[in-house]
């Protein structure tokens, strides 16, 4: 069985086509062809995301993109049986592209849709990669819009063991980099600039540290980089910003390494799954790798080029629903709905 994937959640436009084998066959769910657009650019000069343009720029990227997936995948669309997209959560206009295209794609073509959650297709991304994990695992989310940790049993058995009261992980990233003059997204950047800094020349808050919960918060460490850049005054060193870049980094990781041992010691796990775009950052890989192999926990992320929103991610999920049972799929020719508010507990 073929699936077609949409994501148009936020800034990025993924198309992506995957194959389940057939019930009984064993084996696991194969990525045929995926295309990805990003708004990046286009959204730079505003230093965000700017909704309207966001959802008019899905609109002219999804179907060409679509033919590459189809093209790529030497398939035409007669040959997909089941046309997912992600449905939730996310801006309200950008989903409404995506599951516009899908539900519409589907009704002319006669074929059933899925929707999926956005933040079940990031949680699964390490299925696309050669070292997937098993499980039970201990999730950390780590995104734009979410920090969460999560005991992940099964497909669509995800209990959340704690997450961030403000900002987000990569919420946190973005803003201290903004505060620093660096380009949106400035997660990555920010992380680049830190290479030659030295964390320790400023002494930033890990909020909740010592909570001894699996819960976060970040919006205290923005305001406390605003006030070092404060006092750094009108034109500081390139020094001096990349020990700003380093402390910072070395606070949001330090943060995420410890709640992700809290989490396994708390369920027993041996396993963690990193998801999201912060899951690129190199030193929260390093730290981590670190921390886990010292208590024999193994580690799995996603490719690095699927950290951040993609299409694949979104087919992956809808395929190891259909794998499982659990697809509760929407015949052709009905009406739908997005979920831009949608927490993953009622996935
Ligand atoms: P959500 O999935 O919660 O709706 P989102 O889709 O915007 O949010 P993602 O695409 O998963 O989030 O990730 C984007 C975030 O990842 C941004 O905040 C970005 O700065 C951050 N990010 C990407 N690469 C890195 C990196 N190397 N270091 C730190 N942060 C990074
Ligand atoms: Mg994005
Ligand atoms: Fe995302």
């Amino acid at each position: 069985m073929k699936v077609l994937g949409f994501e148009s959640s936020c800034d990025e436009t993924g198309v992506a086509l995957v194959e389940v084998p057939a019930p009984g066959q064993g084996g696991v769910p194969r990525l045929l062809a995926q295309a990805l657009h990003s708004q990046i650019a286009m959204h730079q000069a505003y230093g965000g995301v700017v909704p309207e343009l966001a959802s008019r720029d899905h609109i002219r990227r999804v179907l060409p993109l679509t033919r590459e997936v189809l093209q790529a995948a030497n398939l035409s669309l007669d040959e997909v049986d089941l046309i997912a997209y992600t449905q939730g959560p996310g801006l309200a206009g950008a989903l409404l592209v995506g599951a516009g295209v899908a539900v519409s794609l589907a009704a002319a073509l006669d074929k059933p849709t899925l929707g999926i959650h956005h933040l079940e297709g990031h949680l699964l991304s390490p299925f696309l990669s050669a070292d997937a994990p098993e499980f039970p695992f201990v999730a950390l989310l780590v995104s734009g819009g979410h920090t969460q940790l999560m005991r992940v049993d099964e497909v669509g058995q995800y209990e959340i063991l704690g997450e961030t009261i403000d900002d987000a992980a990569g919420e946190a990233f973005d803003k201290s980099a903004k505060l620093l003059g660096l380009p949106y997204p400035g997660g990555p950047h920010l992380s680049r600039l830190a290479e030659q800094g030295d964390a320790a020349a400023f002494e930033l808050p890990r909020p909740l540290l010592h909570s001894g919960k699996p819960d976060f918060s970040f919006a205290g460490l923005k305001t406390a980089v605003l006030t070092q850049v404060k006092k750094l005054g009108e034109s500081p060193s390139e020094q001096q910003r990349a020990d700003l870049a380093a402390a910072t980094q070395a606070a949001i990781v330090e943060v995420l390494v410890k709640k992700s041992l809290l989490a396994l010691k708390e369920t027993g796990l041996k396993r963690l799954v990193v998801a999201g775009g912060v899951g690129a950052n190199r030193r929260l890989r390093e730290q981590l790798n670190q921390a886990c192999a010292k208590r024999g926990v193994r580690v799995h992320y996603p490719e690095l080029s699927l950290c951040t929103d993609n299409g694949a991610m979104i087919a992956m999920a809808a395929a190891l629903r259909v794998q499982r049972g659990l697809a509760q799929v929407q015949p052709p020719g009905g009406g739908f709905s997005v979920r831009p508010r949608w927490p993953l507990g009622a996935a």
